[in-house]
């Protein structure tokens, strides 16, 4: 830490690059779901809702809607549902816009 910031002093550089290769450390990171539309059925949407201890995760009609800004990547919703969710891989992200961190995944029609 002190050799970055004698670095940056000494250069006046206050900012670094972003790292031009994928960090290695991120596949061991606990990462927000990723789900399978396909297989969401609307019983599993309801369960998911229930079991998400962060609110992240409610039903408004045929959506799921996930927002990644309250999920604290718990891993929940994964081990209720493991055929429709696994974990998406994914940390790195970011938006100057809130609402744009709220995704509608579709409920699967339920066939009869
Ligand atoms: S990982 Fe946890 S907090 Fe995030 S959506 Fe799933 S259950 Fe909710």
């Amino acid at each position: 830490m002190a050799f970055w910031f004698a670095r940056g002093v000494r250069r006046g550089v206050v900012t670094t690059r972003y790292p031009k290769a994928p960090e290695p450390v991120g596949s061991t990171f606990p990462t927000p779901p990723a789900f399978r539309p396909g297989l969401l059925t609307p019983q599993l949407a309801e369960a998911l809702e229930s079991a998400c201890p962060s609110r992240a995760l409610w039903r408004e009609g045929a959506l799921l809607l996930f927002d990644l800004g309250r999920c604290t990547t718990c891993g929940e919703c994964a081990r209720v549902a493991p055929e429709a969710v696994r974990p998406s891989g994914v940390f790195e992200l970011a938006t100057r816009e809130p609402s744009r961190l709220v995704k509608g995944i579709p409920i699967a029609a339920v066939r009869r």
